[in-house]
């Protein structure tokens, strides 16, 4: 099959698959440690809990901290990667951190660390990213691209393939979201499309779910994890703090190593039995992109049905009816056409608006009756 869609081709990202990281022992691969080194304390706790949990493969822990605002703690520099250095050693745990600057990135060599990650505000930034694959250029280290806070697929594609022309091999892509002004239950929306799409761009790409900055609340670790088993992702980072309430960033979204056992514990990782795994493996592949994309739909739906009602307050407030005929027709034949160019049957796509529609007037009616 021909790999190359759009100029990527899996030679020139030359990605090493995760069953050949050294780190790697089992689906899911788990990154976890705090959002923040704090103390010398906190971090050996905590990676002493990690430890002995016995399921973690790669300790995190943020030195330097992007922060939103000014005045919020902003990490405690270069004094942190002595105490994830003193983690290593003590518990033989490998450790990553994040980098956002050249500076950064020779920090953490000089220190060994194992891995490095980029974070969502970096990844954004091609001059950014260029400086952080030049500085890396040659070293024996791990890389985590998380996606940039914008949905933008060609953008992060693109950081990885500059970390990737610095001639790191251990490339992996983290899933965390993407920022989003509409609110919603989630700190940032999954648009599980979009790594996705990745997987079909570089298949041999390691994917790893952040389910902690993705929910933003530690409520929603176990299922947005088990999503990501779900679309057969590679792997997890979820942040985890010996004491999570006393957490100086991140607070609400950290668990304790005892919560993070209970939630690997709690994955169900559908493995298909047959005599002919791969045809299995495609279609659970496919299955979940059409769960994807139904979801999508029923996110769409929700979003119309919103502005119909505010259509239906704004027509009350100028005494307009609900029903405008001339409308609804020309919209119907807008969409028919549009749609048997998209090789959709008119048939269906009468149905389907008809439902729609009235599901519209539904709401409008509704809000006209309020006072
Ligand atoms: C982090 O991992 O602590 C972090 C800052 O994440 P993100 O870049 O995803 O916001
Ligand atoms: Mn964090």
């Amino acid at each position: 099959m021909d790999k190359s869609i759009k100029g990527i081709t899996r030679d020139r990202l030359k990605i090493a698959p995760i069953d050949e990281w050294h780190i790697y022992k089992q689906r899911p691969l788990v990154i976890a440690g705090p959002c923040s080194a704090e103390s010398e304390e906190q971090v050996m706790l905590t990676a002493a809990g990690l430890a002995a949990t016995g399921r973690v493969d790669l300790f995190r822990a943020g030195v330097w901290k992007p922060r939103t605002r000014p005045d919020q703690f902003e990490g405690v520099g270069t004094v942190g990667l002595k105490w994830l250095r003193q983690a290593r050693e003590e518990y033989g745990l490998p450790v990553a951190v994040e980098v956002a600057t050249e500076k950064h990135v020779y920090e953490a060599l000089k220190h060994g660390v194992d891995a490095v990650w980029i974070g969502a505000r970096t990844s954004v930034n091609p001059f950014a990213l260029q400086e952080i694959a030049s500085a890396l250029k040659g070293a024996d280290v791990m890389v985590f691209v998380k996606n940039p806070i914008n949905p933008d697929l060609e953008l992060w594609i693109g950081a990885i393939e500059r970390i990737s022309k610095a001639g790191i091999s251990r490339i992996a892509a983290i899933h965390r979201g993407f920022s989003s002004w509409e609110k919603s239950a989630f700190r940032n929306q999954p648009r599980w499309q979009i790594p996705v799409e990745m997987r079909q761009r570089i298949p041999d790409l390691p994917m790893i779910c952040d389910p902690s900055h993705m929910g933003g609340d530690r409520s929603f670790i176990a299922d947005l994890s088990q999503k990501a088993m779900d679309l057969n992702y590679d792997g997890l980072m979820i942040e985890s703090h010996i004491e999570p309430a006393s957490a100086l960033s991140d607070s609400k979204q950290q668990v304790t190593p005892a919560e993070l056992t209970e939630i690997l514990d709690s994955l169900v990782l559908r493995s298909p039995t047959s005599d002919d795994p791969e045809f299995l493996e495609t279609i659970e592949d496919l299955r979940s992109q059409i769960d994807v994309y139904d979801n999508l739909l029923l996110d769409i739906l929700e979003s119309r049905m919103q502005v119909a009602e505010t259509i239906g307050r704004y027509k009350k407030e100028h005494g307009i009816t609900i029903l405008q005929s001339s409308r609804w027709k020309e919209i119907k034949d807008n969409a028919v056409d549009k749609g048997v160019r998209k090789g959709l049957t008119p048939e269906f796509i009468q149905t389907f608006l008809e439902a729609i529609h009235q599901e519209s007037i539904t709401h409008q009616m509704r809000v006209m009756k309020e006072d």
